[in-house]
């Protein structure tokens, strides 16, 4: 399966949904997903939180797999965040490489800021 074939298979299951693009971000559907997002991600900390701090950070295969399903998760809010944006996830994905990419290249691989 490649990005954009889950793109279009995770849009199947957006109450949400729709066909375009929004161009008002405060749209119906929208605001769920951004929020859907932030909210799926800290599932994903909160795992690792408590593996770290009840079990001195030693997971079990059933931790992973509880965790690869909070990443599931935010995979699928994050194609949704791209999909209402008109955006591929296969854009967002190479996009990502060509900025890391151009980043190493400068040395600039460590350190902090969006644009550095
Ligand atoms: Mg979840």
């Amino acid at each position: 399966m490649d990005f954009n074939e889950y793109q279009r298979d995770a849009a199947k299951y957006d109450c949400f949904s729709k066909p375009e693009k929004l161009d008002n971000l405060v749209e119906a559907g929208f605001l769920e997903e951004v929020l859907g997002l932030s909210g799926e991600t800290g599932e994903v900390a909160d795992k690792i939180k408590k593996i770290i701090r009840d079990k001195k950070g030693k997971y079990s295969e059933e931790d992973k797999v509880e965790i690869v399903k909070e990443l599931g998760d935010v995979m699928w809010y994050l194609a949704g965040i791209a999909r209402y944006l008109d955006v591929d996830l296969e854009t967002v994905a190479r996009g990502n490489l060509t900025k890391l990419e151009d980043r190493r290249k400068r040395g600039k691989i460590g350190g902090s800021g969006d644009n550095r």
